[in-house]
């Protein structure tokens, strides 16, 4: 089915992970897809993969002359812009484990954090929100995560952020609602979906790598990671014109975990 026909999409940080499936899948739909990243050899290559329907152009997601520059390049070749996923997101361990707990985190690296993943939502928002202005018309998709609906001691950063991402969402959905526009802003919070964001956590293939895994997921009631296209088929539903009574709303894609507490008491 061609859900998103005709329509015009930017989706950030997408040259790998869930990014790169939401592209995929948008552009499967019938969406013209700009994928966008800082990881700029990677991106040109899954748009080329994408084909016809996709472009590749460098976005850093904190940067507002980037967020400029490409918006009004969209704009201006397709008169309008339809869709805005803000995807990009680093955990602060992307060189390895240090100390992110409350107590220990450097403020250098809360910084670090909350400027990919917060004031890149911001930004994202901001420039959507101008551009969907044109036709009054679209749909906004912020990646959060189950980190920002619960506290997580070794990654106060990014739970503070994602957490942010959550309620800037819905204070983009109030305003485009006042101010008369059909701009809608949602957020999805994922859980444990196996990307190479992962990788510095579980290290390279091997025994250790299985055991890791596991220990990652055995409080998952489904007892696996995601996979990047579990996310995708959500972000689709929520790209599409089937849903446009959701605004504001919270998503959890997360294997069951959200749907009770850890240790669950059998019977009372
Ligand atoms: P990946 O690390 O696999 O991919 C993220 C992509 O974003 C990379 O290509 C990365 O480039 C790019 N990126 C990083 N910083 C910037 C920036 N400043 N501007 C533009 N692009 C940037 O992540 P995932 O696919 O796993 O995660 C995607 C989103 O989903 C994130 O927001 C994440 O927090 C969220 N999420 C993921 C979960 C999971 O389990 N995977 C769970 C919950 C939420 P480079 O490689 O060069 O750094």
């Amino acid at each position: 089915m061609r859900r998103l026909e005709g329509k015009i999409a930017l989706v950030t940080g997408a040259a790998r992970g869930i990014g790169e499936a939401i592209a995929r899948a948008f552009a499967t739909a019938g969406a013209f897809v700009y994928l966008t990243d800082i990881n700029d050899a990677q991106g040109a290559v899954v748009a080329g993969q994408i084909g016809a329907e996709a472009a590749y152009r460098r976005l850093d997601v904190r940067e507002e002359a980037d967020w400029q520059c490409v918006t009004t390049e969209i704009t201006g070749r397709h008169g309008r812009l339809d869709i805005v996923v803000n995807n990009a997101g680093i955990t602060g361990f992307e060189d390895g484990m240090v100390a992110h707990d409350p107590e220990h985190a450097s403020l250098d690296s809360w910084h670090a954090v909350h400027r990919t993943n917060l004031d890149g939502v911001f930004l994202g928002c901001k420039y959507a929100i101008q551009e969907m202005r044109r036709t009054g018309t679209g749909s906004i998709i912020n990646i959060s995560s189950r980190s920002g609906l619960v506290g997580i001691p070794a990654a106060a950063a990014y739970a503070s952020s994602k957490a942010a991402v959550r309620n800037h969402t819905k204070t983009v959905a109030l305003y485009c609602a006042d101010q008369g526009l059909a701009i809608r802003c949602n957020s999805l919070h994922p859980a444990a979906i196996l990307t190479p964001m992962w990788e510095p956590l579980i290290g390279p293939p091997g025994a250790e790598r299985e055991q890791r895994m596991k220990e990652f997921v055995w409080d998952t009631p489904l007892r696996r990671f995601g996979t990047p296209e579990e996310i995708a088929a959500v972000a689709l539903l929520l790209a599409s014109d089937e849903v446009t009574y959701m605004t504001g709303s919270e998503i959890t894609i997360d294997g069951g975990i959200l749907a009770g507490s850890v240790a669950r008491p059998s019977v009372d």
